[in-house]
């Protein structure tokens, strides 16, 4: 008996053996038991996520003589007849190798004709989208006027190229990429129908690399059992070689720490291995491209690149830990390898050239690299005033206003008194760069002042003025307001009052010396609002 792959084996006969999908197949059940069927379906999904196989099981259940729940039984003189590939009352047809108006035409011919058999006539169309403009014309005219027996299923990996004429006459089903963990559960039956041996965590990588498609996952599997009835972990690695994602995962990650020995290693890894360097090269810019995305839309990732959630969750993580600017930058390098090529005599060389520049950042503009850090500094700023205004606060633990990154009131150095703990006078640092966004002109008086105590997260505060009146600082509204912005930056609740002027000799801070401002941060870049 010829071998027949597993992919092919393990195609679903039923709905109730189709894996994912679980909202359309619901959907296509409840129609098939009502009765109330479309003429057209649009199934799109990317490949491998069971969109033929739920239009060959449509078919079936359309026409099974003794249907069970909306589902074809398999057993009756109908679906063994369509369980075939091809019947006269099921056609598939694919777009792809047949696009042209005239294949169209010999098609539609056919609609005409009834049944041969059972109740309904079913079409499938594989990549629809590749029709030509004249060939969707002439399925169009059908489409508005089909016989009462005939069922159109349309199927497509890119349903934006379908023209809306023939959109609109369809009922479109949207095939998710299927979770890792319902393919692992289907490939070890698939494993042990095969009488082969495979560990639940080679399964899981098998089920990762195929990226949410049941027919790659299958097909990998087939790959695997092709070396041995065993399969492991190690197996796998070997048979996905460095093609696989999890590659470029590893790949990135020693880029972004500068380990420029890593990336080598890797990089011999690759050509033992036996990959082009210029493939490489634009898989590694087209990874560092889904990372900026999933940096700039975090929320909206893994819809808009139509990946599995645990995919979207890797890319989302690797992310956090690489600024934008030094992605953009890294991925320009990685692009650029392409044309390097055409004049190296040592594709090799060019690769680890681009490699080591991206680890290395020697081409990083160090401007860049700061106006980085202050947009992230801004970012979480904005996130912690927000939490603020809604009385939600955070942990101190990883909150970065938490790290003092603008120079403390020099005021506290030059007290006479013990100075407070370290990490009271950072709390108090953190409190004033919310504060200063917040509440600028309270921010500017506060600055003229120094902590003195804060035993217990009770903060007080005492004007280096001898005569500041305090009670514009102390009025409810405002000592909520620095109290708020202590607790958000210490993650414990504190309180916040004002202690009487300080009148000691030789201690006051002239007023209007902002000259540690102006050498930290620049003159140009400092501006006074509340003088
Ligand atoms: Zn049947």
């Amino acid at each position: 008996m010829a071998y027949q792959a597993l992919y092919r084996q393990w195609r679903p006969a039923r709905f109730a053996e189709m894996v994912g999908q679980e909202l359309i197949v619901t959907a296509l059940r409840s129609q098939v038991k009502s009765g109330r069927l479309a003429h057209a379906y649009l199934f799109c999904g990317s490949r491998g996520t069971g969109k033929t196989s739920a239009a060959k099981i449509l078919a079936r259940a359309v026409n099974c003589e003794n249907p069970q729940d909306g589902d074809a039984c398999g057993e009756c003189p109908s679906c063994k007849r369509m369980m075939g590939d091809q019947s006269f009352d099921m056609l598939e047809y694919d777009a792809a190798s047949n696009s042209r108006v005239e294949d169209m035409r010999e098609i539609l011919d056919t609609v005409q004709y009834p049944p041969q058999f059972g109740r309904y006539k079913v079409y499938v169309i594989d990549e629809v989208h590749m029709l030509s403009a004249n060939a969707f014309n002439a399925l169009l005219k059908t489409l508005e006027e089909p016989p009462e027996y005939m069922i159109f299923v349309l199927a497509t990996t890119e349903p934006q190229k379908v023209p809306a004429t023939i959109l609109s006459r369809c009922q479109r089903y949207d095939f998710g990429r299927i979770p890792a963990a319902q393919i692992a559960a289907r490939l070890a039956e698939a494993a042990r129908g095969a009488g082969a041996e495979a560990t639940e965590g080679a399964l899981m990588h098998i089920a990762r690399a195929a990226e949410g498609g049941m027919r790659d996952a299958l097909s990998l599997l087939d790959m695997c059992i092709g070396y041995g009835q065993t399969v492991d972990e190690a197996l796998v690695r070997r048979v996905l070689g460095t093609s696989d994602r999890r590659f470029l995962f590893e790949f990135a990650e020693a880029l972004i720490n500068e380990d420029a020995a890593g990336v080598l290693s890797l990089i011999d890894r690759l050509m033992t291995d036996g990959r082009e360097p210029a493939v490489f090269a634009r898989e590694m810019a087209a990874h560092l491209r889904s990372l900026l995305a999933a940096k700039t839309c975090p929320d909206r990732f893994g819809d808009l690149m139509d990946l599995t959630p645990e995919i979207a969750a890797s890319y989302l993580g690797q992310s956090e830990t690489v600024g934008s600017a030094r992605l953009i930058s890294m991925m320009d390098l990685f692009l650029a390898v392409d044309s390097s090529l055409r004049y190296a005599s040592s594709p090799r060389i060019v690769l680890e050239s681009a490699a080591l520049h991206a680890c290395l950042r020697t081409g990083e503009d160090d401007t860049a690299a700061l106006r980085e850090r202050i947009v992230d500094l801004e970012k979480a700023l904005r996130g912690l005033q927000e939490k603020l205004a809604s009385g939600a606060f955070v942990p101190a633990a990883d909150a970065p206003a938490a790290k003092p990154a603008a120079p403390a009131p020099k005021a506290a150095e030059a007290a006479p008194k013990p100075s407070i703990a370290g990490d009271a006078k950072s709390v108090w640092d953190a409190a004033i760069k919310l504060l200063r966004v917040q509440a600028p002109g309270l921010t500017g008086m506060l600055i003229r002042g120094r902590i003195v105590s804060a035993d217990d997260h009770a903060f007080c505060w005492e004007s280096q003025d001898a005569n500041f009146n305090t009670s514009y600082i102390t009025g409810e509204k405002n000592r909520q307001l620095i109290a708020d912005a202590l607790t958000a930056a210490a993650g414990v609740p504190c309180t916040f009052s004002a202690a009487g002027p300080a009148q000691k000799a030789g201690e006051a801070k002239k007023a209007d010396d902002l000259s540690d401002f102006f050498t930290t941060f620049g003159a140009a870049n400092v501006q006074v609002q509340d003088k």
